[in-house]
Formats: C-alpha cells, sequence, structure tokens
C-alpha cells in the first residue's frame, strides 16, 4: 500500500447572486443541514436561508494537496446528491458561477488501529 494518510478536509460552500438572485431555498438549506452540513443563517432568529454552509470530508490521500483535491470533489459530488442540482453551474457570465466551493483547511488526523493489539485476536502462537 502506497504511502496513504489519513485527512479531515474541511470545505466551505458559498452562495453567489449571480445574475441578481440566490438559487437555493430554505430547503435545500434544510437538506443539506440534514445530510450534515453546518449551516451560518445570517438571520439565527427567523432561521431563513442560509449563504454559507460547511462540512468535512475524511479521506485517505498521499499529500495535503491530494487530500484538498479528494475533500473539495467529495463534497461537491455529496452537495449534488443531497440537492439534486449541478455544483458546476455555470451562473451568469459577468458575475461567475452561483456556487462556490472552497477547501478552508486540511487536517492530518492521526489514528491507531487496535487490531491485533489486545489478547482477543491477533496473538497467533
Ligand atoms: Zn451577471
Amino acid at each position: 500500500m502506497d504511502d496513504l494518510k489519513y485527512y479531515a478536509v474541511y470545505v466551505e460552500f458559498d452562495e453567489n447572486n449571480s445574475g441578481g438572485y440566490w438559487r437555493l431555498s430554505s430547503q435545500d438549506y434544510q437538506k443539506l443541514e440534514a445530510a450534515g452540513w453546518v449551516v451560518d443563517y445570517p438571520d439565527p432568529l427567523e432561521r431563513r436561508r442560509g449563504r454559507t454552509a460547511t462540512t468535512v470530508q475524511f479521506v485517505w490521500a498521499r499529500s495535503e494537496d491530494e487530500a484538498d483535491t479528494i475533500g473539495g470533489d467529495l463534497a461537491k459530488r455529496h452537495w449534488e446528491i443531497v440537492l439534486g442540482r449541478n455544483a458546476g453551474e455555470p451562473g451568469c457570465f459577468c458575475c461567475g458561477r452561483p456556487f462556490l466551493f472552497m477547501v478552508d483547511k486540511v487536517e492530518r488526523v492521526e489514528i491507531e488501529c487496535d487490531y491485533g493489539k489486545d489478547d482477543d485476536h491477533g496473538d497467533v502462537h
């Protein structure tokens, strides 16, 4: 096995009102929340639609850069499955894409495999 390490990739989603309108509804943000995304509501009391949502993806990769790419792609794919929309929607050509995804940070996660370390298994004579 290659030198794969485990990473937590934090991905932020932002909505851009390309063409002068917002694409996602309050229900869309509720779907994202139900699927584990953390939605930042501009007005928490009203819990209207958000503009930003974040998620963390756990991936195996050879480097931080690779984890960044894989985690970013996974987050987009997850978002697409949850919402049934195209994350790469082009939007208005002067305003740019309506859906923006950015890897916020990548953290190496140390995990220890306990297999074979207790007396129940692994100690074969
Ligand atoms: Zn425009």
